[in-house]
């Protein structure tokens, strides 16, 4: 396996690459650089064609890779007027595709690009459709993945034997993996580790070479040194907790962008104590922002940009995760609509709306182990919403 000594800015087609030998099959799609200051994923993939290309495997269906924000990659900045894995909500697609392109700001017109190519790929009927989106992080860390928690995505997931977190879209609105998990694909991140390590774009390759294998497009046995892949991920997580759940966002108000500030020294999955002092924000960075509770530590923002401070969440216990698949299988929430104040509201069973007196009765957690997420409110109902699983 090669290591690249240093990570550089790079100047990018939309499709970094396309890989199959003419056969039906799963699609893959992996994008690097949303955030064009973590060009880590784009060297990987290079790495993964050029091997492609010399030893030429006979791949089912087809792998493709696209990049996310070409004018940051080629400046190493993160964005130049929104980031770009906040705006893919329904609501900012439709806009998008409203819009006429003249209006676009930088990202919109980056979003148009790979919304577009994404929308081609998926014109052609596929066995399964699978996105791989790379990440790194500004602060120090391990490699994980982030995704919806619906079966599908845990298949692809728990492959690459890094921490998964749970969650986050409850936290974050209009990532990508949000709108292509909407579409009913495998929508999975990888971040990889931090942007400019060298080991991000290690990780990174190890991750895609994995997933092809656990998308269905190739073997174990014709990917080159495919254990030596699953032992990098593995040796990075080492100690790790499996699953976390995330449960808090620091959310950064706009005016305060800039003045926001991490304690140094502070990693992901870190353990930290209640109170402890995190970071400061605030107008001249005067407020001190303390752990809300004990837990895990999740990407404290060392940047300059975004408005996500850090999170925090708690490690799940696998069984839980066992639990919560077999509930599913069965179709418990058919179960849970029979009593009174709990209605099932999507015939899929995908939105589930209770009664606040009889949701006191029930965890959050509990909706959470039969898939459930999202939660608002809406005519004095608590409405948990959920994405399909492929039973
Ligand atoms: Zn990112």
């Amino acid at each position: 396996m090669k290591r690249t000594q240093s990570i550089v800015p790079v100047t990018v087609e939309r499709e970094l690459g396309r890989y199959s030998s003419g056969e039906r099959g799963p699609l893959l799609v992996v994008t690097a650089g949303l955030h064009g200051n973590e060009p880590g994923g784009v060297h990987a993939l290079r790495r993964v064609f050029a091997t492609l290309a010399e030893r030429q495997p006979r791949v089912r269906g087809e792998f493709v890779a696209l990049a996310g924000n070409r004018w940051g990659l080629a400046r190493d900045t993160r964005f130049h007027d929104e980031d770009m894995n906040r705006l893919w909500t329904a609501d900012q697609v439709r806009a998008l595709r409203e819009r006429a392109p003249e209006r676009d700001h930088s990202e919109h017109s980056e979003q148009r690009e790979l919304l577009a190519a994404i929308e081609g790929l998926l014109a052609t009927e596929r066995e399964r459709v699978s996105l791989l989106d790379l990440h790194s992080t500004s602060g120090g860390g391990p490699p994980f993945t982030v995704m919806g928690d619906t079966l599908q995505n845990r298949e692809i997931a728990f492959e690459l034997g890094v921490p998964v977190l749970l969650g986050l879209e409850e936290n974050i609105e209009g990532t990508l993996i949000e709108y292509v998990g909407g579409l009913g694909h495998v929508a999975v991140v990888l971040e990889g580790g931090q942007n400019q390590d060298p080991r991000t774009i290690d990780n990174h390759e190890s991750a895609v070479w994995i997933t092809l294998v656990s998308a269905g497009l190739l073997t174990r046995e014709q990917v080159p040194d495919y254990e030596a892949h699953r032992a990098r991920l593995r040796a990075a997580a080492d100690g790790l907790p499996h699953v976390v759940e995330v449960l808090h966002r620091h959310d950064i108000e706009p005016e305060h962008e800039t003045c926001f500030r991490m304690i140094p020294g502070l990693r992901s999955f870190q353990s930290i104590e209640k109170g402890r002092l995190l970071a400061h924000s605030g107008e001249c960075a005067e407020q001190q922002v303390l752990a809300p509770f004990s837990g895990v530590l999740l990407m404290p923002r060392y940047q300059q940009k975004g408005l996500d401070g850090f999170f925090m969440g708690r490690s799940i216990e696998p069984f839980w995760l066992r639990i919560s698949a077999a509930m599913r299988r069965m179709h418990l929430e058919r179960v849970v609509s029979l009593l009174p104040g709990v209605k099932l509201e999507a015939r899929n069973g995908n939105v589930i709306a209770v009664d606040p007196k009889v949701a006191r009765f029930f965890t959050v957690e509990f909706f959470h182990l039969l898939g459930y997420r999202k939660k608002v409110e809406r005519e004095r109902k608590l409405v948990f919403s959920r994405r399909n699983d492929r039973l």
